[in-house]
Order: C-alpha cells, then sequence, then structure tokens
C-alpha cells in the first residue's frame, strides 16, 4: 500500500493532461517559429493553451509567458520588477519571512546589488495583514512580493487587500501563486496584481512548465539570451506538450475547483481532528484560513526526520516541511517564521493531500501518525525529560 500525502511537492498527472500533451509529441511536433503549415500548428496549439490558462486566472492571452516552471517564474518577475524600479531610483522591496526560496534567495541576490529588502513578520496563525504591507510602503519601494498560499503551512494571505494597498500607492504587486492555482479562485484584475507566478505540476500537470502573468504595461525582462520567443521575454524553442498539458490540467482543476476544495476540506478538517488528539501536539497556521488540502503539525519531542522515516516504512509519503529544504537539518524558516521554538520545529510533519485522497486513507494516516509519535516517544531521551519535569513541556 502506498499513500501518497505530499501533493504540495508535486501532485499525480491527470489523464486529461497527458491526453492533451500526446498530440504533440507523436504528430504535431513541429516548431512553432517555423513558417511551413506543420509549424503554425504548434503554434496554434501554443496560443490556444495560451488563452485556456489565461481564461482561468482572468488575464489576456498576451499577458502570460510560459516558463520552465515556478521558480523561474518567482525570479523573472522579482528581477523584472527591481530592474524597473532601480531605473527610477526605486530600491526598496516588500516581502515576507515565510516565502518560497525561490522569492527569498532571489531577494537575497538583489540585496548583494544594493536593494533594500524589508521582510515583513508573519504572526502566529501564518497570516500577513495589508495592514502590514501599507505600514512597510516607502516613496522608494517598488516591489511588494507575498505569496498567495503557503507551501509549508498552507496558510492563505489576504491577496486581495494587499493589492488593494499597492495599486493605490502605486506600487508593483507579484503573488507567487504556485500553491494556489487549481486550488483556489484566482482573477488578478479584481485582486490588483500585477505579475504572478505559476507552476504546472503543482495542480496534475507535467513539471517543468509554469507561467508568469505580468499585467499589460508591465515590462519583463528575459532571464535568457537567445531567440525572440515569447515576444522577447522567454528565448528558447517553447515546449508545446507541456503548455498544452498545463492548460488542460488547469482548465480541468478551474472547472472543479469548488466540489474538489469541499471534498478535501472534509478530509482535510477530520486528519486534523485525528492528530489534534496526539498530546503535545500543535497545528502549525490557521485552522480554517488554510488549503483545502494542507495539515502541518509539530509533535513535541520528536525528530521530523525520524518520523518521516517511520511513515515511509508503513507506505506513507509526507514531508517535514518543503521538499527544497529537507535534506538539510536546519529547521524551516516558514516555522521558525510564525515563532515556534527551535526544539518544537524540528518536529513537523506536512501531510498535504489531494483529489485523489480516500477516507479509508485518511484513517490509516491518522493510525499510522498517533503510533509512530508514540513509539518515536518511547525511545527518545527527550520526551524522557520532558515527562519526568526535567524540561517543560513548550507545547
Ligand atoms: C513548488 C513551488 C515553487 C517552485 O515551483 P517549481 O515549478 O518547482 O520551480 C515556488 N513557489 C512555491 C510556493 C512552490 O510551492
Amino acid at each position: 500500500m502506498m499513500i501518497y500525502a505530499d501533493n504540495a511537492a508535486t501532485t499525480k498527472m491527470s489523464r486529461t493532461a497527458i491526453a492533451a500533451m500526446l498530440p504533440y509529441m507523436e504528430e504535431s511536433y513541429g516548431n512553432p517559429s517555423s513558417l511551413y503549415a506543420f509549424g503554425q500548428q504548434a503554434r496554434e496549439a501554443l496560443e490556444e493553451a495560451r488563452s485556456r490558462i489565461a481564461a482561468c486566472l482572468g488575464c489576456e492571452p498576451r499577458e502570460l509567458t510560459f516558463t520552465s516552471g515556478g521558480s523561474e517564474a518567482d525570479n523573472q518577475a522579482i528581477l523584472s520588477a527591481a530592474h524597473l524600479g532601480g531605473r527610477q531610483g526605486k530600491r526598496h522591496i516588500i516581502s515576507t519571512a515565510f516565502e518560497h526560496h525561490a522569492v527569498l534567495h532571489t531577494l537575497d541576490r538583489l540585496k548583494k546589488e544594493d536593494f533594500q529588502i524589508t521582510l515583513l513578520d508573519v504572526h502566529e496563525d501564518g497570516i500577513v495583514a495589508a495592514e502590514q504591507v501599507r505600514r512597510a510602503l516607502r516613496p522608494d519601494t517598488c516591489l511588494v512580493t507575498v505569496m498567495y498560499a503557503n507551501n509549508e503551512i498552507g496558510t492563505i494571505q489576504p491577496v486581495g487587500g494587499i493589492g488593494a494597498v499597492c495599486r493605490e500607492a502605486g506600487v508593483l504587486f507579484h503573488t507567487d501563486a504556485v500553491q494556489a492555482a487549481g486550488h483556489l479562485p484566482i482573477d488578478v484584475t479584481a485582486q490588483n496584481i500585477d505579475l504572478l507566478s505559476l507552476s504546472a505540476h503543482k495542480f496534475h500537470g507535467p513539471k517543468g512548465v509554469g507561467a508568469l502573468y505580468a499585467r499589460h504595461g508591465v515590462a519583463l525582462s528575459s532571464l535568457i539570451e537567445g531567440g525572440a520567443q515569447e515576444r522577447g521575454r522567454r528565448a528558447g524553442t517553447e515546449n508545446i506538450p507541456a503548455a498544452a498539458g498545463m492548460a488542460a490540467a488547469l482548465a480541468d482543476a478551474c472547472e472543479h475547483l469548488k466540489e474538489n476544495a469541499a471534498r478535501t476540506t472534509v478530509l482535510r478538517d477530520r486528519l486534523i481532528a485525528g492528530l489534534s488528539k496526539i498530546p503535545h501536539a500543535v497545528l502549525n497556521g490557521d485552522a480554517k484560513n488554510r488549503l483545502p488540502g494542507n495539515v502541518n503539525f509539530c509533535f513535541e519531542g520528536i525528530e521530523g526526520e525520524s518520523l518521516l522515516l517511520l511513515l515511509d516504512d508503513k507506505g506513507i509519503c509526507a514531508s517535514s516541511g518543503s521538499a527544497c529544504t529537507s535534506g538539510s537539518l536546519d529547521p524551516s524558516h516558514v516555522l521558525l517564521a510564525i515563532g515556534r521554538p527551535h526544539e518544537i520545529a524540528h518536529g513537523s510533519l506536512r501531510l498535504t493531500i489531494g483529489e485523489e485522497t480516500t477516507e479509508e486513507e485518511i484513517n490509516y494516516l491518522i493510525a499510522a501518525v498517533q503510533d509512530a509519535v508514540a513509539y518515536l516517544r518511547s525511545i527518545s531521551p527527550v520526551w524522557r525529560d520532558l515527562e519526568r519535569g526535567k524540561t517543560p513541556h513548550i507545547i
């Protein structure tokens, strides 16, 4: 038995997405830049994919640039906005302490180029208020970048409110919507979003493809030198099968968004209720204002890595935080950002369920985690000290 509970790391490709890709690998494999009709078939497929994605976001097709995924879209959005700002002498950027590393590391790079970065504190509930953004604005602020939903704790940010604050101040607003797309409603116009990043493999599309929405009039600088593909914003022969698969997956997800979210939320809340019965455990992030499939707990007195290995033995794919940080022994920057002490942040578990998750799997997950935590505590000297009162319980 295998239970896949790591949908925030990546998702299984849908049959719809695979079916949409095959014709552009087997039959219409032309280069969209070629002038002959066979190449133009590929161009039409690319533009159709762009239109389908635009319809899901409420933007115009020409406002979308295909990228290699969420990381590239984040890099390009932030670097482009910084370059635009820098030319006007505006070198201040506002973001948050719990962004994905694709955002944080790009900001680190800009810091070395003499940009000033304000990272907003995140409240214990895992949410940044629009008012915090307003208070941090300066006359030289050129960009605000705040993620739509956090990839570790799933909390949903007030993107529309932040967008309104930015638009009023005339500052560009970028949101990393990689975890939100296909799972939460997005309307870039109503939400006053200027730049938005997407990645197909987080909503049952293929890996290695994403998109960057840039509102008409916001000039993107290209990260890659080469041909004039994507109207000069992204050189390199377009990946037509990937674009078609991404569009099919997103259209499918958007069409069934409400029912999928409703169903997944019920299972998520059942899982949260079951894991909350474990003593000295705490849910990370607001209980309600979170992605339909996200569950993230800290358990006192255990190591997250050991828990993952035990769960792996039971056929469960889970994570201690983001796939990108596991492997390093540092505790998650997200859990530290919401104020979890180091000792506790080490004992975290993220389970992210999806459309395919069943009720039986939820029951199995609850029992498996309860057993694994109890076992690890039974052999843990740290836990023994806590139980004997030598060290005080934190949670
Ligand atoms: C997965 C993820 C990314 C990176 O996307 P890739 O397509 O894997 O490069 C960026 N931001 C968030 C919030 C993510 O969850």
